[in-house]
């Protein structure tokens, strides 16, 4: 019998539905299989256990009642999961991996989080994240690294490399992330999960706490394309907290029998494969996109002629919203507050010492290319640059379903292989950014391992709000392979 932790959602579902265990005691695994591993892999900034096994006992009570009058379960009751550390949960001390907000305690939830809580979800804990997730690795935590349950000398990638690398350990069957600039999609790469990046909008931002408005997205970590899918359709929908939420009925699941491939046409970008990437990664990429033609789909190489251009604009945009977004740590409201001598020192005090290096480094850009002087030069024209690289995908939508692309240019470095250097780790981004810019949703999924026996992911990009075609294709691909059913020796 496969350990419980080990369970995919759907088998934790049917599980606790047959009683074959109870939502106590997969809970219980859980915490124990974490209490074990943990010091090995640091996956989490908070774990919430009191709360977890009060809510586990209190969904198997539901349960018993419910069953008892006949009425109908909450779709997710007593499936224990973990979240990003940027994403409110009441009085749960959310940190963003950093300093600033070390003792935060939100008084509300977000409302991804709320939609699952109402689905009967019961939340192990808080994962690590880069600072206000910024970064690729999980090394800009202010709360320390995450090893990558593979090869714990190495990253998890970032910044929902927490999540990422728990879904991997088996600390939780499913996890909550956030992708800004590749999030979730990078770190289930080098973790070899499988990972959505909703499109701009499916899901609600509100309790997400802001990097980047126009980018940012709450996505979710699994074991396969099915899972994640459950999850993402519970969380998604029209919220009237989140101006930028679209009143949109939730599709219906494009896994459900999906049993063939025929008639999706996949676009293979150029741009895509370029000097400088891992060779087994695009070998692997190639390999999986031929299963995906084994299985009926129809291969076209298509050209997004802009590719090259996400990268500056993403450094110029993302760090101007986030200047703007984090002027509110301001030591007044919320946060750290730093002895001072007047409010110019609390403000200075407080910021100096809340923020690390890369977050002020941020702040620093966004704010230089917003300035009046250099608006129009910078900020300005970046905008008009994600213009184009948007049109890109609508030019390639009028004659492919679905692109398919590497997610990383290599698969899971070293934790300090890229040193001080800022512009390697932002290199590792190039083949994520696209979609955010655009605001097309993107699932990644492993596709096979590397001579190192790393993982190596590859994503499918689709038009907005078509979700359903990205997780029928990946489940058709998962039906076909087992690289998704593989988990590291820890
Ligand atoms: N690595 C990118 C950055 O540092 C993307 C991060 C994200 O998606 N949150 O901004």
């Amino acid at each position: 019998m496969t350990e419980i932790t080990a369970f995919t959602v759907k088998e934790a579902l049917q599980a606790l539905e047959t009683g074959q265990v109870s939502s106590l005691e997969l809970t219980k695994a859980y915490l124990e299989r974490i209490q074990r591993l943990e010091p090995a892999l640091h996956a989490f900034i908070t774990l919430t256990p009191d709360a977890a096994l009060a809510g586990a006992k209190a969904a198997d009570e539901r349960r018993a009642q419910l069953k008892k009058a006949g009425a109908a379960l909450p779709p997710l009751l007593g499936l224990p999961l973990a979240v990003k550390d940027v994403l409110c949960v009441k009085d749960v001390r959310t940190t963003c991996g950093s300093k600033i907000l070390e003792n935060f305690k939100p008084p509300f939830n977000a409302t991804s989080v709320q939609k699952l809580l109402n689905a009967g979800v019961v939340v192990l804990g808080k994962t690590n994240t880069d600072e206000f997730a910024m970064g690729s690795s999980t090394e800009n935590s202010a709360y320390g690294v995450t090893h990558n349950p593979w090869d714990t000398e190495r990253v998890p990638g970032g910044s929902s490399g927490g999540s990422a690398a728990a879904v991997a350990a088996c600390f939780a069957p499913a996890a909550l992330g956030t992708d800004t600039g590749g999030s979730v999609r990078q770190p289930a790469s080098f973790c070899g999960v499988t990972g959505i990046k909703p499109t701009y909008g499916r899901v609600s931002r509100y309790g997400l706490i802001a990097y980047g408005s126009s980018l940012d997205s709450v996505g979710v970590l699994g074991r396969s394309a099915e899972d994640v899918e459950t999850i993402f359709r519970l969380m998604a929908g029209f919220d009237p907290r989140d101006a930028t939420s679209l009143d949109r009925p939730v599709d219906e699941p494009g896994c459900a029998g999906a049993a063939d491939l025929k008639g999706l046409r996949v676009g293979v970008p150029k741009e895509y494969f370029i000097e400088g990437i891992q060779p087994e990664v695009e070998a692997r990429v190639r390999e999986a996109i031929q299963v995906l033609a084994a299985q009926g789909a129809q291969i076209v190489e298509i050209s997004l002629p802009h590719t090259s251009y996400a990268l500056p604009v993403y450094y110029l945009i993302a760090p101007a919203e986030a200047s703007a977004n984090l002027a509110r740590y301001d030591g007044v409201r919320f946060g750290l507050r730093e002895e001072n001598n007047g409010v110019i020192d609390m403000f200075m005090k407080s910021r100096g010492k809340g923020f690390g290096p890369e977050v002020k480094r941020r702040i620093m850009l966004g704010t230089y290319a917003l300035s009046a002087g250099y608006y129009d030069a910078y900020y300005g024209q970046a905008q008009k640059v994600r213009t184009l690289i948007k049109a890109d995908f609508e030019e390639a939508f009028k004659s492919v379903d679905v692109v398919a692309a590497p997610i990383a240019p290599t698969t899971a470095f070293k934790i300090g292989g890229h040193g001080d250097d800022p512009l390697a780790m932002y290199l590792e981004d190039v083949f994520t950014l696209p979609a955010n810019l655009a605001g097309v949703p993107g699932l990644a999924f492993p596709v096979g391992f590397d001579a190192q026996k790393l993982p190596v992911g590859m994503q499918l990009m689709g038009r907005p709000f078509e979700e359903r075609t990205l997780f029928r294709a990946a489940h058709v691909y998962q039906q076909a392979t087992d690289f998704h059913k593989q988990t590291p020796a820890i």
